[in-house]
């Protein structure tokens, strides 16, 4: 395990480094175990949040557009991910499922929820059909559906009913979950508009909020704020994508409920949360062993055995996990390949 960076927003910041600094003496690493992980990931122009449920579960929620599939793939196999227990696509927007196709190719999914809306795009079609052929269990959840895994509620708000006649249909067809996790909870509005923010008759209180659509201004009202009282919001947007997103109004609103605010330009945001507090970073790279200096010892995760980079015995990709040295995957608790490592 990395150590943390904590990065201070422009407001609120201390408050957020207490939690932080909270949060890390009370459970330090021994206890990541029972932590659940939200990373926002910079997918560019796009959506894609990977969940780490306490005793190890995932979900995703969303894959980013068909170009930035294979880093999604990537970063959850950096992350140690083998399987998805829940792939949801929130709307058939090719920047919320175009990279759809990679995942399913690279992980095993447990089940899909889907919005239920037709968007007839080709995209869409193998997408589903993709499902189909794997032939993994497949649900379009509404408002008032929920579950509890691994500790975790994930809560449907939305879809409430079938929305048509607006500038975005698909948009306003998303689903939108809360996940909460003792007292620390999160909204995923994925691209909900106005049209769908009003049949939701009532948002609770949440912790962190994915600003909807991008932090487009048709994303964010004043009074949507004021229910949802967060501490910490993300926007997940590409560097001078051709909307303009984040819009100024909805940037102006956050600030205004003062909101610390992140954006996966540049990195993806990683939350992480015991239940009671949380802690926030911006994560700059994938998380492997830093280019500069020392070779990388690459450990395998079902043997624990680790190896230098250039041994002819290395494992898989997806059992691979890396170590700055020899000593860091001894103290790990992975013994030296006979072979590689005198
Ligand atoms: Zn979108
Ligand atoms: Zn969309």
């Amino acid at each position: 395990m990395r150590t943390e960076t904590l990065r201070r927003g422009t407001r609120f910041g201390v408050i957020l480094f207490l939690c932080a600094a909270a949060f890390l003496a009370a459970f330090g690493q021994a206890a990541f175990a029972s932590t659940l992980t939200v990373r926002v990931l910079d997918v560019g122009q796009g959506d894609s949040i990977f969940v780490g449920f306490p005793e190890g579960g995932a979900m995703l929620v969303d894959a980013g557009t068909a170009e930035a599939g294979p880093k999604v793939v990537e970063t959850l196999r950096s992350l140690g991910a083998e399987k998805i227990d829940i792939l949801v696509a929130t709307h058939p927007h090719s920047d919320h499922i175009g990279g759809m196709l990679a995942v399913l190719d690279a992980f095993s999914v447990g089940k899909v929820w889907d919005s239920g809306y037709v968007h007839g795009t080709r995209t869409q079609q193998l997408f589903l059909k993709a499902v189909l052929d794997r032939n993994i269990r497949f649900g379009r959840p509404k408002a008032g559906f929920s579950e509890e895994f691994q500790g975790v509620l994930i809560e449907v708000l939305a879809p409430v009913k079938p929305i048509s006649g607006t500038n975005s249909d698909a948009n306003n067809n998303s689903i939108v979950l809360r996940l909460s996790f003792g007292e620390v909870s999160f909204l995923l509005t994925a691209d909900m508009e106005k049209e769908q923010r009003r049949t939701v008759r009532r948002f609770p209180e949440t912790t962190v909020l994915k600003v909807a659509h991008h932090g487009s201004h048709n994303g964010t009202d004043a009074r949507f704020l004021e229910m949802l009282r967060p501490k910490l919001a993300i926007i997940s947007c590409g560097a001078e994508n051709p909307y303009g997103h984040p819009h100024r109004e909805a940037v102006a609103l956050l600030e205004e409920a003062g909101v610390d605010l992140f954006t996966t330009i540049g990195g993806d945001v990683v939350v992480e949360t015991d239940g009671v507090a949380f802690a926030v970073r911006k994560a700059v790279a994938p998380e492997k062993p830093e280019a500069a200096g020392a070779d990388p010892i690459i450990g395998n995760r079902s043997s624990r055995v680790f190896h230098v980079s250039s041994c002819d015995g290395l494992p898989s990709e997806k059992n691979r996990v890396y170590f700055k040295s020899a000593k860091e995957a001894e103290k790990a608790g992975y013994r030296p390949c006979g072979r590689c490592v005198q």
